[in-house]
């Protein structure tokens, strides 16, 4: 159990050095009691939690709270701490979403899961965690994923949507088939006109498309514009990184991966390599979203992947 943990851990750590720009090996060093939860109000009952990782929103009133993702492990009593200190409610967290599978939003699982709560997640959720595999966009960027704890395996999945009736509010998880990863689901908060995009929307720059894990550009795109084609106006969203956005940043966003996915699309049909588009550098008008995360030529690669279906080579594990 304790090795299992460990392992988890040192995904997750990967994936925040990633986050950060910085070498695993610093990130091995990260200090989790450092790490402050911030919590800000986004509409009505919503708050939005900052520390490490994913964002996470939470439904806070009488019949308890609903969260969706859990950051790390090790920050899991500070959520606690963080939502008790709201002095809205003494009920526990009785439901945790997970977005994707990805251990910056999924590490918390096991201790919610050993303090009451259910997890609830799209079915390959469950399936990714509980074999673990290969993370990436199909080159350059590589993560291994151990199996997880049984522990911290959603208890519920489902395969297209699920509501969760609390709180005055029908809390609705719908899946979008591969976009971020092939298990993403988009948590609508529908009375308090409020939405949790997973990290099929970030703030990073560039967005790390999860290839190896089923993901596409083209799901991403479809997500994007379907919820921005039927959400209100003024709906407040919850990005999977970064900060609170409105629409017109979900739309900025979504022309920003259509108009360069055109321009990969474009030199894939005009029989370009892909070391020939990194070498006349196709993308450079995007160069301010190159991040440290995912810069232009690992963004470049990844839409070559995604519109050639290259999923890269699979590790094996055991
Ligand atoms: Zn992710």
């Amino acid at each position: 159990m304790r090795k299992l943990q460990q392992l988890s851990m040192v995904f997750s750590l990967t994936v925040v050095a990633l986050l950060l720009g910085q070498t695993a090996s610093a990130a091995q060093g990260q200090d989790f009691s450092k790490v402050e939860i911030k919590v800000s109000k986004v509409a009505g009952n919503i708050y939005m939690l900052e520390g490490a990782g994913g964002n996470i929103a939470a439904s806070v009133g009488e019949d308890g709270i609903v969260i969706v993702d859990d950051q790390f492990a090790p920050l899991a009593d500070k959520i606690q701490a963080a939502l008790k200190n709201l002095g809205i409610t003494d009920k526990p967290v009785r439901f945790v979403i997970n977005t994707h599978y990805h251990g910056d939003h999924t590490g918390g699982n096991e201790p919610f899961n050993n303090a009451g709560s259910t997890v609830i997640a799209h079915d390959n959720v469950r399936k990714r965690l509980e074999s673990g595999g290969t993370a990436g966009n199909g080159g350059s960027i590589k993560m291994e994923v151990k199996p997880a704890a049984k522990a911290a395996l959603p208890i519920i999945t489902f395969d297209h949507d699920v509501t969760i009736h609390l709180n005055g509010e029908d809390i609705r998880a719908l899946h979008f088939p591969s976009g971020h990863t092939d298990g993403d689901s988009i948590i609508f908060f529908p009375k308090n006109n409020v939405v949790h995009m997973g990290d099929d929307f970030v703030r990073y720059g560039f967005p790390f498309i999860d290839v190896a894990s089923g993901g596409s550009v083209q799901g991403i795109i479809e997500a994007m514009e379907k919820t921005s084609s039927q959400l209100p106006a003024d709906v407040k969203v919850i990005p999977g990184h970064g900060a609170l956005s409105n629409l017109d940043d979900v739309r900025a966003y979504t022309k920003m991966l259509r108009e360069t996915s055109a321009v990969v699309q474009k030199a894939l049909s005009d029989k370009k390599s892909l070391e020939q588009m990194k070498k006349e550098k196709i993308l450079a008008p995007w160069d301010k979203f190159s991040g440290d995360f995912v810069n232009t030529d690992a963004f470049i690669e990844t839409l070559y992947n995604s519109l050639t279906g290259h999923k890269g080579e699979f590790m094996k594990h055991n």
